[in-house]
């Protein structure tokens, strides 16, 4: 590819959240540029935003639908991509029309609002033959992709126990009924779905697991609870987790836990080594073979690349500089645009950079987020991840 590819966006207008972390990560290495977008569900805020990036007026949409139309007809200038991130009721509707409209889609999670949808949404992806990415943008950092290479590689031996977390704290207040924007949403049904907490930050931890040991959900017992009076949706889970070859896990969230802020953290015990890693300090893995001393390994050493290519190429400055968020969202954008690059040059992407969340990545959300709400209202409790 000689020249940057055009990204367009769907959300991110004016007090938006993650919108706007997408754009900087995009066009964090110089290959993404963003030309277009319908920011908001407010098009004179949508205006305000494109006109915040400095956007031709002409490529900034009252609504999704107009993007759409306004890009096809532009023809071969028109956007190699959309990124989608309003809140989840929208995410299905607006995937699937770019899709079916021949557009590249990096899409928010969790990917729909339902696992009906979420199946649906696969088979566009497939029909359709265009790049699908989900923003699992955990997965993304370099400690996290060699602590997958170690499990891959055997270096853990055979792996008993998986524990992932991802408690908060900001919803231990009703804020919604302030209107707060990003609580509003989050604990409204219509928007948000059959889950809260379990589904706005569960399902990172339930991909973090998969993603690192390679291993899948197989049941799950849990119990979901809704501590804020008057909320409609779960602010905090609880499950215990069986895997399909044997091994056991727990995994919790919450959004009620004081003091937490997004301490997403993972342990991974095998027969011959451990490993932990904290999203909140994202440079370090910790290490523990069985009978030595654990170890801390740090992001940007040779022994990390050495260990991990995937981790060398998702790094940009060196070990003792921090990277973290931005950069994670960063680098899910490298292998997906690199991917959209060379399937463009009519060549094939290779494993490594094809490394990035799937549209199978957001079946298995919403797959956990059903079996997770079925479980928590059922007396038998143990219930098992549907054939998908
Ligand atoms: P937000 O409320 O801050 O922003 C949503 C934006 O989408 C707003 O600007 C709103 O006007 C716009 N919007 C709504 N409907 C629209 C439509 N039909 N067309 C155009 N714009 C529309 O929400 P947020 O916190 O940024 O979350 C957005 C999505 O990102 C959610 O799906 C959430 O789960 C996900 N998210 C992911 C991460 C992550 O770490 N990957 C973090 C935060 C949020």
């Amino acid at each position: 590819m000689k020249r940057k590819l055009r990204m367009g966006m769907v959300g991110g207008g004016p007090g938006a959240f993650i919108g706007e972390v997408h754009r900087k990560a995009a066009r964090l290495d110089g290959r993404i540029e963003i030309v277009a977008g319908a920011f908001d569900i407010d098009p004179v805020k949508s205006r305000q935003t494109g006109n915040e990036l400095c956007l031709s007026p002409s490529r900034v949409y009252g609504n999704y639908k107009d993007m759409i139309n306004g890009e096809l007809a532009l023809g071969s200038e028109k956007i190699d991509f959309v990124s989608v991130t309003t809140p989840n009721n929208w995410h299905f509707p607006i995937a699937k029309d770019f899709l079916e409209a021949g557009f590249n889609v990096m899409c928010e999670k969790p990917m729909t609002m339902t696992l009906d949808e979420a199946l649906e949404l696969r088979k566009i992806v497939e029909k359709s033959g265009k790049v699908f990415g989900l923003m699992h943008n955990y997965t993304g950092y370099p400690m996290v992709k060699l602590a997958r290479d170690l499990a891959r590689s055997g270096d853990l031996g055979e792996i008993y126990k998986i524990v992932a977390q991802y408690p908060q704290g900001w919803l231990v207040k009703p804020i919604e009924r302030e209107g707060q924007q990003q609580a509003a949403w989050r604990t409204d049904p219509k928007q948000s779905g059959a889950a809260g907490c379990i589904g706005d930050i569960g399902t990172h931890a339930e991909n973090l697991a998969e993603y690192i040991t390679g291993l899948k959900i197989s049941e799950i017992c849990a119990d979901l609870s809704t501590f804020i009076k008057g909320r409609a949706l779960d602010d905090d889970g609880n499950c215990l987790l069986r895997f399909e070859n044997g091994a056991k896990g727990v995994l919790h969230a919450s959004q009620i836990s004081i003091g937490e802020e997004n301490n997403l953290a993972i342990w991974v015990y095998g027969s011959k080594m451990s490993i932990e890693w904290h999203q909140e300090e994202p440079n370090h893995l910790l290490v523990k073979p069985f009978g030595l001393p654990a170890q801390i390994w740090k992001r940007g050493n040779d022994y990390v690349s050495k260990k991990s290519p995937a981790a060398a190429r998702c790094t940009r400055i060196p070990c003792g500089h921090p990277e973290a968020f931005l950069e994670a969202f960063a680098n899910n954008y490298m292998n997906f645009a690199d991917t959209i690059s060379k399937l463009m040059d009519g060549a094939s992407p290779s494993e490594i950079e094809n490394d990035f969340p799937k549209v199978s990545d957001g079946v298995r959300g919403m797959a956990f987020i059903e079996t997770v709400v079925k479980s928590s209202k059922s007396s038998e409790k143990w219930v098992k991840f549907p054939a998908l």
